[in-house]
């Protein structure tokens, strides 16, 4: 006997929702058809959107095909195209359709990957998943971790097991460097050291963490009663690439008895390849690593990962037993997710990366984020070679630290501040690319960031020529 059906009126008939999942895949592929010959940034003020969209919610419902086309012609293109194979600007990525579909199938099942009990398929699939990316970075067994909406939560999670983990004293504190990402920053405070115990220590003129500085400010902290529970280190700091010294940080943590965290939010996926490993050495000494699937490796948001060294420090610092999930214990090897972070109700994160990797395979992902690699490689060779332009720091790790400054030209640094600006405004409106910038130390930097594997080396050089034109006649306009 069939169920009877629309008892609430929020159901909907088989043929009605096959036929709008179709409808909704052909908006999605024609974006991707779209996409290279579109701009790679649209947006609007407050003022239009909230005039636009500032409605009641409807009291009867309105044909849903309307309602989704409406989400994908007005809403959702109003927005940075960070799959653009010209978007440049933060931190892009592409990700892989088998990977957009898997998150719709998650959303389809309804799983809650919080306990064991609710999900042991997906939760095995998390082990398999997180086991692949502990022999990546080089971890030993009975090292762990899990999945998390991306790198932020990923640091919050570490320095909760980090300050779990450290001996009672004076107020905690924690270092790292200048280069460091506001994530960082704001994890720390969020775990509950004060602002001013957050250490920014000084960076080297490659934009590693100063050894010295790190070890006068330990000291001095040591010295005034202070805990220093943890190191934050970047491998593959935001603004340039820089990667600290890992091994010399481990030794000093292991000295210290302090935690040693590594971002490696954008740039740890780089381990895959042979010439990643070779840049990323050491950070496998670290008690703690967080990655983000959903930057160098192709997934849809949000996909982060933390690895921990010894998976019981974080089960230590974050499993609470409640009488109302007695049922859910299911004792050795069925992990509760929930037990290792912050999240109860979870999504089930692993089936992108695992149904994308079962997809293509590794070889293919080697290669995706080697060719990122490779062109930034070009475009340094490239800069290097325009009389228009100036490297300001090495390549490291798909990042390009650049700046216009015409050699003949001998302008000052507050004239080429000033162009620079002007520039990176000429090509954000155009929109045919998007880049953005940052300081270092102090100067004006204009910044690719090359990781999508979308891109092709045309799509750079027509960005570079593009930002030589617009300084050439940035240059004028200051001459003249
Ligand atoms: C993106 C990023 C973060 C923050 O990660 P989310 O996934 O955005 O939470 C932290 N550090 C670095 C270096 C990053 O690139």
């Amino acid at each position: 006997m069939d169920r009877p059906r629309d008892r609430s009126g929020l159901e909907m008939d088989r043929e009605e929702m096959l036929q709008l999942a179709q409808q909704v895949a052909e908006l999605l592929v024609g974006r991707l058809d779209n996409l290279p010959g579109e701009v790679a940034w649209d947006g609007d003020f407050k003022e239009s959107l909230q005039d636009r969209f500032m409605e009641a919610p409807p009291e009867d419902g309105r044909p849903a095909g309307d309602v989704l086309t409406r989400a994908a012609r007005e809403i959702l293109p109003l927005a940075a195209r960070i799959d653009h194979p010209r978007f440049f600007g933060f931190v892009p990525s592409s990700p892989t359709w088998p990977g957009v579909l898997a998150d719709f199938m998650v959303a389809g099942h309804q799983v809650n990957q919080c306990t064991w009990l609710t999900s042991s398929g997906p939760s095995q699939l998390e082990l398999v998943v997180i086991d692949w990316i502990r022999r990546w970075v080089g971890y030993p067994e009975g090292a762990g971790g899990l999945l998390t909406s991306g790198g932020s939560v990923a640091t919050i999670t570490a320095l909760v097991a980090a300050r779990e983990a450290a001996a009672r004293g004076g107020p905690p504190t924690v270092y790292m460097s200048d280069q460091s990402h506001s994530a960082q920053i704001r994890a720390a405070r969020i775990v509950g050291v004060e602002r001013e115990h957050v250490r920014l220590v000084a960076s080297d003129r490659r934009f590693r963490i100063d050894l010295e500085a790190l070890a006068d400010a330990v000291a001095a902290d040591r010295a005034a009663g202070l805990s220093p529970i943890a190191v934050c280190a970047n491998a593959g700091a935001g603004s340039t690439g820089s990667i600290d010294p890992m091994p010399e940080l481990a030794d000093f943590c292991g000295a210290e008895g302090m935690w040693l965290h590594v971002d490696a939010a954008y740039g740890g996926f780089a381990v895959i390849t042979e010439r990643g490993r070779k840049l990323l050495r050491g950070m496998e000494r670290a008690d703690s690593i967080g990655l983000d699937a959903h930057k160098w490796f192709f997934q849809p948001y949000e996909a982060g990962c933390l690895m921990v060294k010894d998976v019981n420090t974080l089960e230590d610092a974050f499993a609470v037993p409640h009488d109302m999930l007695q049922d859910t214990i299911w004792g050795a090897g069925h992990p509760n997710f929930s037990d290792r972070g912050p999240q109860l109700s979870r999504s089930v994160r692993a089936l992108k990366i695992w149904v994308s990797v079962q997809t293509f395979g590794m070889g293919a992902f080697r290669r995706a984020v080697s060719h990122g690699m490779e062109l930034a490689a070009r475009a340094e060779d490239y800069i290097r070679s325009s009389p228009m332009l100036e490297m300001l720091n090495p390549t490291s790790l798909g990042i390009v630290c650049f700046r216009i400054n015409p050699a003949e030209a001998g302008l000052g640094e507050s004239a080429l501040d000033e162009i620079n600006r002007q520039v990176l405004a000429s090509i954000f409106w155009d929109g045919r690319a998007f880049i953005s910038s940052t300081m270092l130390h102090g100067t004006f930097s204009l910044r690719l960031c090359i990781l999508n594997h979308t891109t092709t080396w045309d799509d750079v050089r027509e960005t570079l020529e593009a930002i030589e034109r617009n300084g050439g006649a940035a240059c004028g306009s200051a001459e003249g």
